[in-house]
């Protein structure tokens, strides 16, 4: 097989892997890079028949349903088929029509069932579920002609399904020649340190909550299940209901798990901003608003039970909390990557806030792994070639890792 990072050798985010042998092509991960500003063709790396025309390009294969690993999908032909694990393809149709820009929503290819292999042409694919912050997420294993290249993906070891990741390690794929690894956490955690776990989240989020006299504002993307869970678990403890908007109970349906808190748990209600609200009318969103109401509240009830409800938080709600003098007492915690607030997009929230006198605090986990938990996983799979991906820092493999062997973006080599 012959492999080329197109982009990710060096840089967090933007991920995309084409692999050819005889003639046929792969692309892994199609991702749109985290400091774009907006998801344009202008971020499409030089692959051939991105418009469905070559038939050497069997299908992309997307490892989970975060944008830095999918969002460039929506410049292709619809044609190209796309390989990702189904919930996480429910997740993305679920959620395209309450996001703004282009969101891509691909309807057909192979949906993944961890440890079960398919055929794509003369590949061998082998998903297997890992523990990240994205719902639905896969490492690959890709085998041709003999030769087997394990794809991490991203993933962690201290999530709420970190049992996962305990299962590779115990029981990994053998006779590797080469692992593309990924390693956002260098540079960014010291080498013998441990994130939190989700758990010392859901604690942190316990104290924040004990002491917060009015409302419990929580900004975490919908999208981040486990994150939801530690939310939802807190709030029980401290006797809060957890209230969500219309996006987020259409997004916890999708995964079609049913030990995934949903709209109607005793302890969730359902809220819809005012902005939603039009969105719902004007797009007629009826049957879905319908689906979801069974424990819906307006802002009269929210405003007499503050001490007792949890918001996960949006920007959209600004103006109804506003409006419905629901803030006295509020906290905000936010509770996803720092890296959003240090870029300014959330500068307006920022005044917002201050404006309200609402204190900000921070709690929040990383969705990969340690360096501790880096090397695990690569001497268990002991892998005859580490291949560094999804990193700022590749350099720095070469200290906690053996076998390793660095590629620039657009550089082809051969497995
Ligand atoms: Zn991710």
């Amino acid at each position: 097989m012959r492999v080329c990072i197109h982009r990710g050798s060096k840089q967090i985010g933007g991920s995309c892997v084409e692999i050819e042998k005889h003639g046929q092509r792969l692309i892994v991960d199609f991702g749109l890079p985290l400091d774009a500003e907006e998801n344009t063709i202008q971020y499409l790396p030089e692959i051939a028949g991105l418009d469905g025309s070559d038939p050497s390009l069997l299908g992309i294969l997307i490892s989970h349903p975060h944008l830095d690993h999918f969002g460039l999908l929506t410049h292709i032909s619809p044609n190209i088929p796309v390989g990702m694990g189904p919930a996480g393809r429910r997740i993305l149709a679920a959620a395209a029509p309450f996001l703004p820009g282009n969101w891509p929503t691909p309807t057909h290819g192979w949906n993944y069932q961890s440890e079960q292999s398919f055929d794509v042409g003369s590949y061998r694919i082998t998903p297997f579920l890992v523990d990240h912050s994205a719902y639905d997420a896969y490492a690959l294993l890709i085998e041709s002609d003999g030769k087997r290249i394990f794809y991490s993906g991203d993933f962690r070891a201290h999530g709420r399904k970190a049992v996962l990741f305990e299962r590779l390690v115990a029981n990994p794929p053998t006779n590797i020649d080469m692992l593309l690894l990924e390693g956002s956490s260098l540079g960014r955690l010291k080498d013998d340190k441990q994130f939190p776990s989700e758990s010392d989240i859901e604690e942190q989020l316990v104290q924040a909550f004990s002491i917060t006299e009015g409302l419990a504002l929580v900004h975490t993307s919908a999208q981040n299940i486990d994150r939801i869970v530690s939310i939802l678990r807190a709030s029980k403890r401290t006797g809060r209901k957890l209230i969500i908007d219309l996006y987020t109970a259409a997004v916890l349906e999708a995964t079609g798990n049913l030990n995934i808190p949903q709209s109607n748990w005793p302890d969730i209600a359902l809220f819809v901003p005012q902005a939603q609200r039009i969105q719902i009318k004007k797009n007629a969103w009826f049957d879905l608003l319908k689906h979801h109401a069974a424990n819906r509240i307006y802002i009269e009830q929210l405003k007499e039970a503050p001490k007792k409800s949890t918001l996960l938080f949006r920007p959209l709600y600004q103006f109804d909390l506003e409006q419905g003098n629901c803030l006295k007492g509020a906290t905000y915690i936010y509770s996803q990557w720092e890296g959003y607030w240090e870029q300014g997009s959330y500068d307006k929230l920022k005044d917002w806030l201050e404006r309200n006198a609402i204190p900000k605090y921070s709690i929040h986990t990383s969705g990969h792994a340690s360096p501790v938990d880096l090397k695990r996983i690569v001497a268990a799979i002991n892998p005859r070639r580490v291949v560094p991906i999804h990193t700022f820092f590749p350099e720095r493999y070469v200290e906690l890792f053996p076998n390793v062997e660095i590629h620039n973006d657009g550089q082809w080599w051969e497995v």
